[in-house]
């Protein structure tokens, strides 16, 4: 599960997304917290940070750059903190990720659109896109209802 959905302070802006719903199932079933942007080495606070050109499966293929707002091309951080995400939860067998929606790592059916205006698009973060070409199940903590657990 996305980290800041469990309340742990580790948004770009120093913030959390607690879930009283999902910190309540995280409580009755195992769930393994992680913040792919802090894996990568990215620090709290950090620079707000969009998708430019694509989505995240854009940017594992190298055809869309994850970007801060200011300028600085951050993708490689975005790769590596999706690949440590992949390997903790194949290491640790997890049937399916929820993931916090809108995030450039974490958004599973929208992102940020790369305008720093605040409008979505549809697609996936760099996370959820590893994690889904990995077979992973992924879902949204905006879609709840998905969650049969
Ligand atoms: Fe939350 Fe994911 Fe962003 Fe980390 S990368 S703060 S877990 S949405």
């Amino acid at each position: 599960m996305s980290l800041c959905l469990l309340g742990e302070k580790c948004r770009f802006d120093g913030g959390e997304s607690r879930s009283d719903r999902l910190t309540g199932l995280a409580s009755e079933k195992q769930f393994i917290g992680i913040c792919p942007e802090l894996e990568s080495g990215l620090l709290v606070p950090r620079k707000r940070c969009e998708i430019i050109g694509g989505d995240g499966s854009d940017v594992l293929d190298t055809k869309a750059r994850v970007v801060s707002e200011d300028g600085s091309d951050l993708s490689l951080y975005f790769i590596n903190g999706a690949a440590i995400t992949l390997e903790k939860a194949a290491k640790s067998k997890i049937e399916m990720a929820i993931l916090k929606e809108n995030s450039p790592s974490c958004g599973s059916t929208h992102i940020y659109d790369g305008t720093f205006t605040g409008q979505r698009r549809t697609g996936h973060g760099v996370t959820a896109a590893l994690l889904k070409r990995h077979g992973i199940k992924v879902v949204s903590d905006e879609h709840l209802k998905d969650i049969c657990i």
